[in-house]
């Protein structure tokens, strides 16, 4: 799981992030809701170590982020990210996309590693389609390749930043459908999403965000049907 604690980040004067506290338990999953510009994908990449946080702690996979000895990179392999954008590499197969991190930053074998991506792009329903490079995918069959080399590296937790936005509609269910998989495996997943059918179906809760700080969390059926705080039901309005 992943506990963070009174995390803020400031771009300038910009304060982003104003003491957000958020724990994901072990095959928790959460799904973050708020209005763009909220600071939602800030967040997930505070907790990614892609960016670094002016005050605040991550804890994830026995590391803390501000233990002066914490081995950032180290502590960075405990997290996978899903971005809406895949950023496969355009130039490796789908296999070579899941197995390159394995064996440059694990230091795997090329066998080990291989077992593994395969493992993982069966799991996300492509093992058929292994050889293939990104142009000869489509965008759902792309970002589950994503899905599967993030997964490859055996994180502690997974984070996903509108993994289904960037989609064409007819793809979209296939990555929701692997995505819903994961957590039905016990994956622990920390998800920005606008889709609230999944939000209602998955995830255990939902944590609605807005203006840098969280407004309002709880079970996810509570807060997408009975929303507590006025700025949550407005925000659901337009969404739903
Ligand atoms: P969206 O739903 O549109 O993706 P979001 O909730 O993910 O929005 P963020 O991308 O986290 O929002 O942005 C929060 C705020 O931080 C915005 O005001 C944005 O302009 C600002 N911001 C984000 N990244 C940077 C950056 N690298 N430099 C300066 N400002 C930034
Ligand atoms: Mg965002």
């Amino acid at each position: 799981g992943v506990s963070i604690k009174d995390l803020r980040k400031s771009y300038g004067s910009n304060e982003v992030l104003k003491g957000i506290d958020l724990v994901v338990a072990p095959g928790e999953v959460v799904c973050l809701i708020g209005p763009s510009g909220s600071g939602k994908s800030t967040l997930l990449r505070c907790v990614n170590l892609l960016e670094q946080p002016n005050q605040g702690t991550i804890h994830v996979g026995g590391f803390e982020s501000t233990d002066p000895d914490v081995d950032i990179d180290k502590m960075r392999r405990k997290v996978g990210m899903v971005f809406q954008q895949f950023n496969l590499f355009p130039h490796l197969s789908a296999l070579q996309n899941c197995t390159i991190a394995q064996t440059k930053v694990l230091k795997r074998s090329q066998a080990d590693a291989s077992a593994a991506a395969m493992k993982n792009l069966e799991r996300v329903g492509l093992g058929h389609l292994a050889d293939r490079f990104p142009d000869q995918l489509s965008g759902g069959q792309q970002q589950r390749v994503a899905i599967a080399r993030a997964l490859s590296m055996d994180p502690e937790l997974m984070l996903f930043d509108e993994p289904t936005s960037a989609l064409d509609p007819e793809t979209v269910g296939d990555v929701l459908s692997v995505m819903r998989n994961l957590a039905r495996e016990g994956m622990t997943m920390l998800v920005v999403t606008h889709e609230m059918g999944f939000a209602r179906e998955v995830a255990d809760r939902v944590v609605f965000m807005d203006g840098g700080v969280v407004v309002e969390e709880g079970v996810a059926e509570r807060v997408i049907s009975a929303p507590a705080h006025a700025r949550t039901k407005e925000f659901l309005r337009r969404v739903l």
